[in-house]
């Protein structure tokens, strides 16, 4: 493989093909230079998005992606349906991405998703909302997604090599240099969308941390994000695949650090589901988490209710009252006998007790478990696992109204690479195409001489 030393990198004029022979090693080959007006690092849909839309007559844009085809992670969203993005009102997207909402403002009003539906759909590639207000394509296929993207990639001529893994990139006086395996190219603006680093083997490895490291950008520290949690001694695998909506999920390290309300899954080994995928961008090993059944604020109508049915109901078992337990107190939850019987246990009650049997003190354990069942996190799941990847690029050093560093003149970052991670139902990829418009926009301006 050819190794090129900093002299390749200090201007223009000597990255020329002379310049590029006398770097060689003994038994290196030498790979003349390629020239293009724009690379792109990456084809998922944010860099596939920011070159069809960057694309101008007479200039040359490259992608360069790192499978043998593009857009692997695209292929498996939403389980390979493509939850592409969500209708609720553009401003409520904002709420969505933890603290940087405030830095995709810009690329989610410049390019919304009524703007996306409306690009697919005239593309020929209808959509259709599904519970929750989550977006797909009417067809369910990721994989038509993905066609449309490349189907205008050719269509503009862009030239998209697959297979072709970026090894490193170089800054030169007026642009940057690229280096594969064993090819270079050149161009006067790059774009970096590399995506994050979670399921590995879609190709979205980390490898444009490494990039953006060596032109000079921080990284904030990288985690799984979307993830679901590992439970000590969790009490509920053989329930494994029971869901419930709506829940309350508290948070503590300490004290309380964050609150959120969404559907809850069982797993063999801990907790997944919505509400805890989108808050496990906050959660670290041993946090404690707190899954209300039944709302805090209804605990005295809880008693209150539980002490009738004790006077009233003396004599019937408590499993059979708890699966009565009224609207009023938890609205729409339905106490299966299998988990109320392992609620009791955990509150160490017998699940034939009668209800004239119940103490206070039992009742308030059980009161305790019903409205804020406490688990310990053991760890949040990898990479492997994680849908999203949490922290990357800094984004104070990327112009928010541009997607250009604010370090390196003519570099773009965008998608996942950024130090940016949405909830789900549709937000990741909502922002890694309004990124990758935004940035394109930048890209096209520069194009035009503007
Ligand atoms: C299982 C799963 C399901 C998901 N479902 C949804 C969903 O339904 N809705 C939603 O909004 N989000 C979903 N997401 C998240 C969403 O897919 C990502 O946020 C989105 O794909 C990020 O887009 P990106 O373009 O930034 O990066 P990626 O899609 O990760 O693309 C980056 C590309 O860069 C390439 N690359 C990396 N390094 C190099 C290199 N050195 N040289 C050349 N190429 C390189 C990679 O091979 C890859 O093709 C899901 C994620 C996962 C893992």
């Amino acid at each position: 493989m050819a190794v090129f030393h900093k002299e390749i990198h200090s201007g223009p004029d000597d990255v020329s093909e002379t310049a590029g022979r006398a770097e060689l090693l003994p038994g290196e080959e030498y790979h003349p230079i390629q020239d293009y007006d724009l690379i792109v690092i990456g084809a998922g849909p944010s860099g596939l998005f920011c070159a069809i839309n960057s694309s101008e007559k007479g200039k040359k844009i490259l992608i360069l992606e790192k499978k043998n085809s593009p857009g692997h992670k695209l292929l498996i969203s939403g389980s390979g349906q493509c939850n592409i993005t969500h209708s609720g009102d553009i401003q409520d997207f904002l709420d969505h991405y933890g603290d940087r909402g405030r830095f995709l403002r810009p690329a989610l009003l410049g390019f919304t998703n009524r703007d996306l539906i409306s690009f697919f759909e005239k593309s020929g590639l209808g959509m259709v909302e599904e519970k929750g207000g989550k977006i797909f394509p009417e067809s369910m296929q990721s994989r038509d997604v993905l066609n449309i993207l490349t189907a205008h990639g050719r269509k503009l001529g862009l030239e998209i090599k697959c297979g072709h893994a970026v090894k490193s990139v170089a800054r030169i006086d007026d642009g940057f240099i690229v280096s594969g395996e064993d090819e270079r190219y050149r161009s006067r603006q790059l774009v970096i969308a590399t995506g994050g680093c979670s399921y590995p083997a879609t190709g979205s490895s980390g490898d444009g941390y490494a990039f953006a490291r060596t032109l000079g950008h921080s990284i904030s520290e990288i985690a799984p994000a979307l993830s679901p949690v590992v439970i000590k001694e969790y009490p509920f695998s053989d329930l494994a695949g029971l869901s419930f909506s709506d829940l309350l999920i508290s948070l503590y390290r300490r004290s309380k650090i964050k609150e959120h309300r969404g559907d809850i899954l069982f797993t063999h080994d801990g907790l997944s589901g919505p509400g805890i995928l989108d808050l496990s961008r906050y959660i670290r090993a041993e946090d404690q988490i707190k899954i209300s059944f039944v709302p805090e604020a209804n605990r005295d109508a809880l008693e209150r209710w539980l002490v009738e049915k004790s006077q009233h109901d003396g004599g019937r078992r408590l499993l059979s009252v708890l699966a009565d337990l009224p609207h009023f107190l938890s609205p729409g939850l339905q106490l299966s006998v299998r988990l109320t019987k392992r609620l009791l246990q955990i509150s160490g009650i017998d699940f034939d007790l009668q209800m004239s049997q119940l103490t206070r003190v039992m009742r308030n354990r059980l009161i305790d478990n019903l409205t804020g069942l406490s688990m310990v996190v053991s760890d949040v799941c990898g990479f492997d696992a994680a849908m999203c990847t949490r922290g990357g690029v800094d984004t104070s050093e990327v112009n928010p109204k541009t997607m250009q560093s604010r370090l390196v003149q003519g570099l773009y970052l965008v998608g996942e690479v950024l130090d940016v991670d949405g909830d789900t139902g549709g937000y990741n990829l909502q922002a890694a195409f309004s990124m990758g418009m935004l940035a394109a926009r930048s890209i096209k301006r520069v194009f035009n001489g503007n």
